[in-house]
């Protein structure tokens, strides 16, 4: 018994110790990854479909490690949450994405929104961070219109008072709220009515398999009437070719975003695709 023991021991323990091993290196990297101007903020503009109008972006954090390039977040965020960092990381996002948007309602569209993506650990920090944020909008004359917060499903479902508050809070502040990855979780419905949120976001998984007649359609249709009913706005993720665009489109969706407008792009590349029309 002894012996399989140790067999068993010896064909996981490496994997096991070199994943860890590399978790640890990274997230001892990314201490340092705020001081060193590491990170970068990425735009992807969120397409009118009625009029082909750029009038909002989300932002997406990059993180240019200096030895292995760019690390996605789907890779850091997770180290970040568990260790804590995602609250200053957040809030180097929202004072970037403030600056943006401040440049971007003054020269481009006068109500252009930048969505803001929030890991539940953040949206349900304590303390006051969303006065925070409302000061510093105050400070450049900016509006809470200017800023979207999207959260996932999963935060709604289990929301506790904190939740509820949070949401409160940022109604206050005129920031609006996005459900994010809508339909691939635990979709409940109930949550639509209980909760002010503004924009639902189709996870792209959906528009994927998007053609006439397929069950994806008649669920996004459904969706979209839905939401509509309840007052929100629908963007659909992962638009990548013009059928599903259209598709969209004829079902009432109001926005699209995904490769076929746009990849995520630096911010000084955005601000050139919108300066050139
Ligand atoms: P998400 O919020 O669902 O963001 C959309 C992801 O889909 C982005 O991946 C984007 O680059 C990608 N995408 C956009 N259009 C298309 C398309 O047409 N086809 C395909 N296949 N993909 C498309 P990205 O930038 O790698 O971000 C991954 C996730 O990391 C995000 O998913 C979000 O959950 C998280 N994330 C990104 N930035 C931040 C941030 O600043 N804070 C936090 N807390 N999380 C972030
Ligand atoms: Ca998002
Ligand atoms: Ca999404
Ligand atoms: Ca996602």
């Amino acid at each position: 018994a002894k012996g399989a023991g140790r067999n068993r021991y010896s064909h996981f323990t490496p994997t096991l110790q070199v994943a860890a091993l590399s978790r640890m290196r990274l997230t001892n990297d990314l201490r340092g990854a705020l001081k060193g101007r590491q990170f970068e903020l990425y735009f992807q503009p969120i397409v009118d479909l009625a009029s082909g109008a750029i009038t909002k972006a989300e932002a997406l954090i990059r993180w240019n490690h200096p030895q292995r390039g760019v690390v996605s977040p789907l890779e850091f965020i997770p180290l970040a949450e568990a260790s804590g960092l995602i609250l200053e990381i957040g809030d180097w996002v929202f004072h970037e994405a403030a600056r943006w948007v401040r440049r971007w309602r003054s020269e481009h569209h006068a109500e252009f929104q930048v969505s803001i993506n929030q890991s539940p650990l953040e949206f349900q920090r304590e303390g006051d961070s969303y006065q925070r944020w409302l000061r510093h909008l105050e400070s450049l004359q900016l509006p809470g219109q200017s800023l979207v917060v999207e959260i996932t499903e999963g935060l709604l479902l289990d929301a506790n008072s904190t939740v509820s508050d949070k949401l409160l809070q940022l109604r206050d502040a005129g920031i609006q709220v996005a459900l994010d990855d809508f339909g691939t979780g635990y979709s409940s419905l109930s949550y639509l009515k209980k909760f002010d949120i503004d924009y639902l976001k189709i996870d792209r998984s959906f528009t994927r398999n998007l053609a006439p007649d397929s069950s994806d359609m008649a669920l996004s249709e459904a969706i979209i009437v839905m939401a509509h009913k309840l007052g929100l706005k629908v963007i659909a993720e992962g638009v990548e070719t013009p059928e599903q665009r259209d598709l969209l489109a004829a079902a009432g969706c109001d926005y699209g975003q995904g490769y076929l407008f746009a990849r995520p792009m630096p911010a000084e590349e955005f601000d050139l695709m919108l300066r050139s029309g």
